[in-house]
């Protein structure tokens, strides 16, 4: 396809970022609010007044007459509240104007947004901080400032403040081990992150007709289409063209934002794809994502259909993940999990592995946690990757050489290169080949880890929070022994075998999805939990507590309202899924199939009437069959409604969620089978829904 415009020109067109401020901002203007990017200086009120007029001016011209402070709440989604930008004169008109105060700070009536017990209601608001390290940009005519929300009483309230704690924290412990392995350059360490994301189309028509997918997201009823994905025919294949044309314009958009959309294909599931950008700091992936996933569901819309970013929207084919790719990297750009030419090099790449599979094991739980979701239960706890179980893989040739490291034995690669921790060169490593490991939930790939159980709907910040953290901590403790170690070299290659031999049972190379790595796994003491109630039954561990706190991450407070937010969601989540089933159920399903039968018998007694001889026993059967499934149905919709009914009487988060996910949703699930099973016999002109086929292979 040719384009119109040019992708240069176009890219960042709708951001001000580093080099508009630069062409926009007097010198000194420019300079000190670097200083603040760069140092996390205070911004002088003065300052501030004269970006913002900047701002707002840029703004005006590009035909924006709003401005907005985009923030993350604990939703999940963005917030946005919009302000025009326009103030009255004397003489009755307005002019367009924007001040250092509204640009630093806002206060949104917070009260209607999660807080977990953490804000009363009369002390409800909260206000937003201006994030400079993420720019401004343009969306649908408003000047978008991104922010941090906080309850009056500075506890955090969103996703992204404890992001940008944690990518002090590791930043400070890590210049740390720098120092100390001689690297005098290096002043900040940031982590990157590149989210590969997984997303369906389907038709807008379609999915208007199913109720589920209005409400919920998912489908709660259908049976499975005649063809799947098993010819594995969709994955990498042609793109169709009302699909090629969805995607050029997603780009367009997502470049004009400043997103380095780069790479898209097809996915495993018939209408599943995926859209990878170019990494960069978590901070501003963050964001980005966010803002992917948003111009997704909207340039869908534009093109007549609808992109649903739910972890499971169709049983029988594959869900949607988001693969999170994460690693370190300096300001004066290495790449700390690049293994590197020289034995020095070597040694610091190894500490940091280190410090990840140790981080990983001690806090494989916390880890788990920060990807449960309801959506996402239904990949993690069910058959399908990544499992529940978080275990590393590191590939052949690097286990090799941990191998090694733990054994005391050399290290041959071959008959080339000898390795010996530390006096000589490691090899190549054998990146992106054959071998890769697509069933482990966390794989080392080359120079990075890619984080496999993130779903797809996941705001990206809380896993990143926790891997910056955990990472942070580990190094922290390196750096406290290697500061006080008389001999470097030897305390360094001490920690390195002390944490790879204390840590094996993290690492797993094998196959994710066997029952045997399920019970290989239980006897290696690790983790396997299945579904977000059980997860978070976990979070709130003195462990856990004490090392959010040690790093100033998330106050015990903090991480108490976090827990009842999660858990409320959940519960939450499936009760509206319980109440659609029964909507359906009742509203649609029961009277078509009614109907159905009713056109069954009554064609069997017009023929018995008319003559004995026609045959009439296909009618007959079939009607007695539905009927008896109706009457199955009847009575699933009953157990249904009564366990919601008792759901009202649970006390407590944790009680609640438990009783959702053990008595709701398996009521649910049995319900969901005899309506399956229906859908199979009834005819396609009295099913009240589009069937899976409709849906899966239409666009
Ligand atoms: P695959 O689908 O094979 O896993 P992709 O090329 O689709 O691989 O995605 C890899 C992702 O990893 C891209 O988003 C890429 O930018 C990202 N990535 C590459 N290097 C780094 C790094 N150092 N830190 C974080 N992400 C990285
Ligand atoms: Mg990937």
């Amino acid at each position: 396809m040719t384009t119109e415009f040019s992708v240069p020109e176009i890219f960042g067109s709708l951001v001000f970022d580093d080099a508009t401020m630069k062409e926009r901002l007097p010198k000194q203007t420019y300079k000190a609010l670097k200083k603040t990017i760069q140092d996390g200086d205070v911004l002088d009120l003065n300052v501030a007044n004269i970006v913002a007029n900047a701002m707002k001016d840029w703004a005006v011209e590009r035909g924006a007459t709003h401005y907005t402070h985009w923030f993350q709440p604990m939703t999940g989604i963005t917030a946005e509240k919009h302000d025009s930008f326009i103030n009255p004169t004397d003489d009755g008109r307005v002019i367009m104007e924007f001040s250092g105060k509204e640009l630093i700070k806002g206060e949104p009536d917070a009260s209607s947004f999660p807080s977990g017990g953490i804000r009363a209601t009369f002390e409800a608001r909260g206000y937003t901080a201006w994030d400079p390290t993420s720019y401004a940009f343009i969306k649908d005519g408003t000047l978008c400032i991104p922010t941090a929300f906080c309850s009056y009483t500075g506890e955090v309230l969103d996703k992204k403040t404890p992001l940008l704690r944690s990518m002090e924290r590791i930043s400070d412990e890590a210049v740390r081990v720098l120092r100390l392995f001689g690297d005098e350059e290096t002043t900040r360490v940031v982590t990157t992150v590149g989210p590969e994301q997984e997303y369906f189309l389907i038709d807008k028509e379609l999915y208007e007709q199913r109720k589920d997918l209005i409400y919920t997201g998912r489908t709660l009823f259908g049976a499975k289409a005649p063809k799947g994905q098993e010819l594995e025919d969709h994955y990498f294949g042609v793109i169709r063209p009302r699909v090629v044309e969805f995607m050029a314009d997603l780009d367009r958009e997502l470049w004009k934002l400043g997103i380095l959309a780069k790479t898209k294909h097809n996915e495993v599931a018939p209408a599943q794809h995926e859209l990878a950008p170019i990494f960069t700091t978590t901070n501003l992936a963050t964001d980005h994502n966010q803002l992917t996933m948003e111009i997704m569901k909207k340039t869908a819309e534009k093109h007549g259909m609808v992109c649903l970013l739910h972890e499971k929207p169709f049983a029988g084919v594959n869900g949607s993940g988001k693969h999170n790719n994460w690693s370190i990297s300096t300001n004066t750009g290495k790449n700390l999990l690049n293994p590197g030419k020289n034995p020095a090099e070597n040694t610091q790449f190894l500490l940091f592995l280190a410090a990840v599979v140790k981080g990983v094991d001690e806090y494989q739980e916390l880890l788990r946690i920060s990807v449960a979701s309801a959506g996402n239960d239904h990949r993690l706890g069910a058959n399908e990757a990544p499992p529940a179980i978080i275990s590393m893989f590191l590939g052949d040739e690097l286990q090799a050489i941990i191998d090694s490291i733990v054994e005391g034995t050399k290290y041959s690669a071959d008959d080339r290169r000898k390795m010996q921790l530390g006096s000589n060169v490691l090899p190549d490593f054998v990146k992106d080949t054959t071998d890769r490991n697509r069933t482990s939930p966390f794989a080392f790939t080359g120079n990075k880890f890619e984080f496999r159980s993130l779903g797809s709907a996941l705001n990206i910040a809380c896993p990143n929070v926790m891997l910056n953290t955990i990472v942070a901590e580990e190094i922290s403790l390196f750096a406290d022994e290697l500061e006080k170690a008389d001999d470097f070299d030897s305390a360094v290659k001490g920690l390195i075998k002390k944490a790879f031999t204390e840590h094996q049972r993290i690492i797993f190379n094998g196959d994710n999805y066997t029952d045997e790595w399920v019970a290989e796994a239980e006897r290696r003491g690790l983790s396997n939990l299945r579904s977000t109630p059980e997860a978070f039954s976990r979070y709130l561990t003195d462990k856990n507590i004490s090392l959010f706190e040690k790093h100033k991450v998330y106050t015990k407070k903090e991480l108490n309202a976090r827990y009842e937010i999660m858990l409320e969601n959940y519960s939450k989540v499936i009760n509206i899924e319980a109440e659609t089933m029964l909507d359906m159920s009742k509203k649609d399903i029961l009277p078509a199939v009614s109907a159905y039968v009713r056109e069954l018998t009554d064609t069997a007694l017009s023929k018995k009437t008319l003559s004995e001889s026609i045959p009439c026993d296909v009618e007959i059967e079939l009607a007695e069959k539905l009927s008896k499934l109706l009457s199955c149905f009847a009575r699933k919709i009953t157990a249904l409604e009564e366990a919601l009914i008792k759901a009202k009487d649970i006390e407590g988060v944790q009680a609640l969620a438990d009783f959702y996910q053990g008595t709701v949703f398996a009521a649910m699930s049995e319900l969901r089978a005899v309506g399956d099973e229906m859908e199979v016999n009834v005819s396609s002109e009295y099913w009240p829904y589009p069937s899976y086929g409709d849906m899966l292979f239409s666009i």
